[in-house]
């Protein structure tokens, strides 16, 4: 606890803010870092905690967050500081008190998300790397979608899965799949869309306006299909989210196969974090992907 309060009195200096009387309660949800709410009579915060030597993930989330505010579309936390102290890194963000997603909430969101969407890039990738859950995530720029996709996101996953030893079937299949992809992107050219990049259920909610709210991002830019495929993946979102997307910006033809290779990429990264349970449903969609390409 003496760390702890040492590190108040940083982010006090840091921040020029008093957290004199404040208090202190923690928040569970996440999967990676411990998270607590401070209040004082003038601020409530919410602040994230992990190693020190996780520095880096955090500056990337702060990053991303500062992208997303930037594009004036969806309501994301904001940024009160990112740093190290002893050997703690640190992320504190403005607390924002979150629910769930439901009905004109939910079609708001999906407004927003093609607003956001709209945010074009001359190319694919970012201006740094960042983390998906605790997996690095390399983001060089790319002039073109389709091999940055088999280079940075799947082929990486792939190579990850071999070094946490998943040979193989899922690399044969995996490394068919990946050379072979061009046959889904024969007809379909996407623009460079800036994205959330871990669009689940759990990074998304409403304030107690009913104003959406996204959290917890791995940016980059690339396919807006990418996100909206991952919001079916673990669920959360529901029909007026995907009824209002679809009648601000329609999904292009071809996004069935291409959902499944995007998700592809989030399960092949639950199998390298959490482990085997994630392999079988890892193997069918490549299988499924496969039949598609013949
Ligand atoms: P992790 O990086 O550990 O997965 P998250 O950023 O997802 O952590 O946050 C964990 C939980 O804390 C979320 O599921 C959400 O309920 C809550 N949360 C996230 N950001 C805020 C915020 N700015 N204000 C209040 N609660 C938040």
């Amino acid at each position: 606890m003496s760390q702890f309060n040492a590190l108040l009195t940083h982010l006090e200096q840091q921040t020029g803010h008093s957290l004199q009387n404040h208090r202190l309660s923690s928040v569970g949800g996440g999967d990676i870092n411990s998270a607590y709410k401070l209040q004082t009579a003038n601020l409530t915060w919410f602040i994230k905690l992990n190693h020190a030597g996780l520095y880096d993930m955090f500056a990337a989330e702060a990053a991303g967050l500062q992208e997303l505010a930037a594009s004036a579309s969806v309501r994301v936390p904001q940024l009160i500081s990112v740093g190290q102290f002893g050997q703690h890194a640190y992320l504190v963000l403005e607390f924002i008190d979150l629910r769930p997603l439901h009905g004109a909430s939910a079609g708001l969101f999906g407004e927003q998300l093609a607003l956001l969407h709209r945010q074009k890039q001359a190319y694919f990738g970012w201006q740094r790397d960042n983390t998906i859950g605790s997996t690095p995530q390399h983001n060089p720029k790319y002039p073109d979608w389709l091999s940055f996709w088999q280079q940075q996101r799947l082929g990486k996953q792939l190579q990850f899965a071999a070094a946490n030893g998943y040979g193989g079937n899922l690399q044969k299949q995996g490394g068919k799949l990946n050379a072979g992809l061009a046959a889904l992107f024969r007809t379909y050219q996407p623009q460079a869309s800036l994205l959330h990049g871990d669009l689940w259920g759990g990074n998304a909610g409403a304030d107690q306006h009913g104003v959406p709210v996204m959290y917890d991002p791995a940016c980059y830019y690339g396919d807006r299909e990418t996100d909206l495929a991952m919001t079916e993946l673990f669920g959360g979102f529901g029909p007026d989210f995907y009824a209002a997307y679809q009648a601000h910006w329609p999904l292009d033809a071809g996004y069935p196969a291409r959902k499944t290779l995007y998700n592809l990429y989030h399960i092949l990264n639950h199998l390298n974090l959490f482990g085997s349970s994630y392999l079988g449903q890892a193997n069918n969609m490549i299988q499924r992907l496969l039949s598609e390409l013949s």
